[in-house]
């Protein structure tokens, strides 16, 4: 039999009155619901202010226990009552507008770890050096890449000088295609952190050769290539 305080009647009650105090409603904290079901009713104590007796009454009023039923657990968020991993994740996540230019990044064929990065750099949530110097993690927002400017989102991976001289190879030899698109995202932020972490400086020859490279893994890659831009 379920806990009365722990895990009854599918919301703790402690969940729903948490300004009562198991103390004062003077009922053992292990008490089960058995214990406080007497002749087809609930017997309470005596409450001993108003929010123990609404507490009361809210049970009395909205619940009743059937002895001889099996407790089970239920899962709320699917109708069947059956946990799955999808469900859980829907209802972590309050529903949200679709952007409609996901499908620039989510595609059939797309490069798992190009798409998540670039998505993380679309919305904002790459740790660039403007944020880290908020964070006063490293002293300088002054960028990686070309030691010049601000490091932000839209600097690193548009305005700067060396990702400009990438995007103009990519879109000059591979087109407007939305694998490239992020791969290149992917590979300029490789560069970078291979900069901070490797004190290694590539040039845009190199990244650019990654990009191709990473393109030519994803087989039949020409089936997925549909422009976007
Ligand atoms: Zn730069």
């Amino acid at each position: 039999m379920s806990k009365l305080f722990m895990k009854p009647l599918k919301k703790s009650i402690v969940d729903r009155f948490p300004n009562i105090s198991i103390t004062d409603a003077d009922i053992s904290k292990s008490a089960s619901v058995k214990d406080l079901w007497k002749n087809n009713q609930w017997a309470f104590s005596d409450p001993i202010d108003e929010a123990t007796q609404e507490m009361w009454n809210q049970i009395k009023n909205n619940y009743c226990v059937t002895p001889g039923n099996i407790d089970s657990i239920t899962w709320k968020a699917q109708s069947n009552g059956l946990f799955t991993i999808k469900s859980l994740w829907r209802n972590l996540n309050v529903s949200r507008c679709k952007v409609p230019w996901y499908k620039i990044i989510w595609f059939s064929g797309n490069i798992p770890r190009h798409s998540f990065t670039t998505w993380l750099a679309l919305n904002n949530r790459l740790n660039t050096k403007d944020k880290l110097v908020t964070w006063k993690v490293i002293p300088t927002n002054i960028c990686s890449l070309c030691n010049q400017y601000p490091e932000d989102v839209n600097h690193l991976f548009f305005s700067c000088k060396f990702s400009y001289e990438i995007w103009n190879c990519v879109l000059k030899d591979m087109g407007k295609r939305r694998l490239f698109l992020c791969a290149t995202v992917y590979q300029i932020w490789l560069a970078k952190n291979g900069v901070i972490f490797n004190q290694k400086v590539a040039n845009s020859d190199q990244v650019f050769g990654c990009i191709k490279a990473d393109a030519a893994v994803v087989a039949n890659y020409h089936l997925v290539l549909l422009p976007v831009f």
